[in-house]
């Protein structure tokens, strides 16, 4: 079998544990089944970046990883990656800065890496590229004459054609994207979305699976991305986490918890979610004092001004919440600004009668299928999930809501809440059959089968 080669911004550890269904889980396993070298930045900055790389090895796998300088960082991810890319791929050109300086530092990180893995690859391998980091990556290895089977996977949205043509450099992009043999999208929207591209704006066509423009046919697919199901159900029935949930249960009180749990990002709709509580609370007094949200929500790109003004935003709402509906013994959000880890999340979800995950746009969000799996399968909590999160789609046994629609977010939990126990069993075994179908070793797998058939056509 081939050797995989997986390239990502940030190499996850290749030794130890790791995380429990994390992507980093995942990419591992595919290695050690085939043996492999992961490509990436090592998430270090040095001076002037030295373009030499540092090497690991555990059992069949190597990790090849090189420090970037402080100007690639803030050109190439800080810059294009995360403050454009990120905002214009999630709808929100409002937040989208286009800057020449960003673009032409990014496609100069993507060459250096594409220089440094050149040499390290053998005729026979399967690259594998992820995320909106690297877009023009195949492009750069094709440069050294690379001929091996290159695949590339977008974890976020792909945007509409009148959003992406926004972005001075769009057609470059895509056709950079033409270089991979395969690409995924998290979902058949985001599939559509870069087939409209191709057929209406690089004037390409359309064929089954088949894409062609620029001169190159590549093949398209959507492969929703999953969790570990099993082991998550495991984790949520083990020991440790029963005895966090008595703990729990005992603050809690007999009151009823929400639990959100997102990344600090603008696209996760959390002032758009304090909102809702705060219509919730009004519209149905019946909830003072008893029913809390439990919003966990860690910093990150804490260096980038609109992750601060977010941040602000949501101190500023939750301070005004509490101070007008809390009482001595109960505060309707608790919001922890901190990364909760796995064992403590799992506990987390499993105590709450609801998840509230209301993104208004998101790739997929594994937030939503962990809390299903979480759940207690006698007794589940209730999934209240944005229909614009790429989960959606497979997710239709939850409650969907329109995030920007307060009221109707706010009715939603209210019937989650009183939601009878047959309903809940229900819904929860329709969402279990599709997570445990369609889980992380399925998407990994499926991948992995389309690299290996695809073969550079030209
Ligand atoms: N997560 C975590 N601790 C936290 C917050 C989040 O371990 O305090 C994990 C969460 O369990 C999930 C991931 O981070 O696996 C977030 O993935 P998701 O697809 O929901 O959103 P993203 O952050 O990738 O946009």
């Amino acid at each position: 079998m081939s050797r995989l080669v997986a390239v990502s911004n940030r190499v996850g550890p290749i030794r130890g544990p790791g995380r429990a269904g994390g992507l980093a889980v995942a990419l591992l396993e595919a290695l050690k089944a085939r043996g492999g070298l992961w490509f990436g930045w090592t998430g270090e900055i040095s001076e002037g970046g030295e373009a030499r790389l540092q090497y690991e090895q555990e059992g069949n796998i190597t990790a090849a990883t090189v420090d970037l300088s402080q100007i690639e960082l803030d050109e190439y991810y800080n810059g294009f990656a995360n403050r454009c890319l990120w905002p214009l791929f999630h709808f929100r050109t409002d937040l989208t800065t286009f800057n020449r300086r960003h673009y032409e530092g990014y496609r100069l990180v993507n060459r250096k890496l594409a220089n440094l893995l050149s040499p390290l690859l053998k005729p026979d391998d399967h690259i594998w590229v992820h995320d909106y980091h690297l877009l023009p990556f195949a492009e750069a290895l094709r440069e050294h004459g690379a001929s091996q089977a290159i695949g590339f996977f977008l974890h976020i949205p792909f945007p509409m054609t009148e959003l992406l043509t926004t972005l001075p450099q769009h057609a470059q992009l895509m056709r950079g994207l033409f270089s991979y043999d395969l690409l995924g999208f998290q979902t058949e929207d985001d599939l559509l979305r870069f087939r409209d591209y191709v057929v209406r704006q690089a004037g390409g066509s359309i064929s089954g699976d088949l894409c062609t423009a620029y001169g190159r046919t590549l093949v398209a697919k959507a492969y929703p991305i999953g969790i570990d199901t099993r082991e998550l159900m495991k984790q949520a029935a083990s020991a440790p986490v029963r005895r966090e949930l008595l703990k729990m249960r005992d603050t809690l009180q007999g009151r009823t918890q929400i639990i959100g749990v997102d990344r600090l990002d603008y696209t996760k709709g959390l002032p758009q979610r304090f909102q809702s509580m705060l219509r919730l609370l009004e519209d149905y007094p019946d909830t003072q004092g008893r029913v809390e949200l439990l919003q966990i929500a860690p910093t990150s790109r804490g260096e980038l001004d609109e992750y601060t003004a977010i941040r602000k935003e949501l101190e500023s709402l939750a301070g005004h919440i509490n101070g007008r509906f809390a009482q001595l013994d109960w505060t309707p959000i608790r919001y922890i600004n901190r990364a909760v880890n796995r064992r403590a999340l799992t506990a987390l979800y499993r105590s709450s009668r609801i998840g509230l995950v209301t993104p208004m746009r998101d790739g997929m969000n594994l937030v939503a299928k962990e809390y299903v799996a979480a759940q207690d399968p006698a007794d589940p909590g209730v999934l209240v999930l944005s229909q614009f999160a790429g989960a959606a789609r497979q997710m239709q046994a939850a409650l969907l809501v329109n995030p920007y629609d307060a009221v109707a977010v706010s009715e939603a939990i209210q019937t989650a809440r009183h939601m009878p126990l047959e309903e809940r069993q229900q819904r929860h075994q329709q969402l279990m059959k599709k997570l445990l179908a369609e889980d992380i070793a399925h998407w990994r797998e499926s991948f992995l089968r389309d690299l290996n058939s695809s073969r550079p056509t030209n």
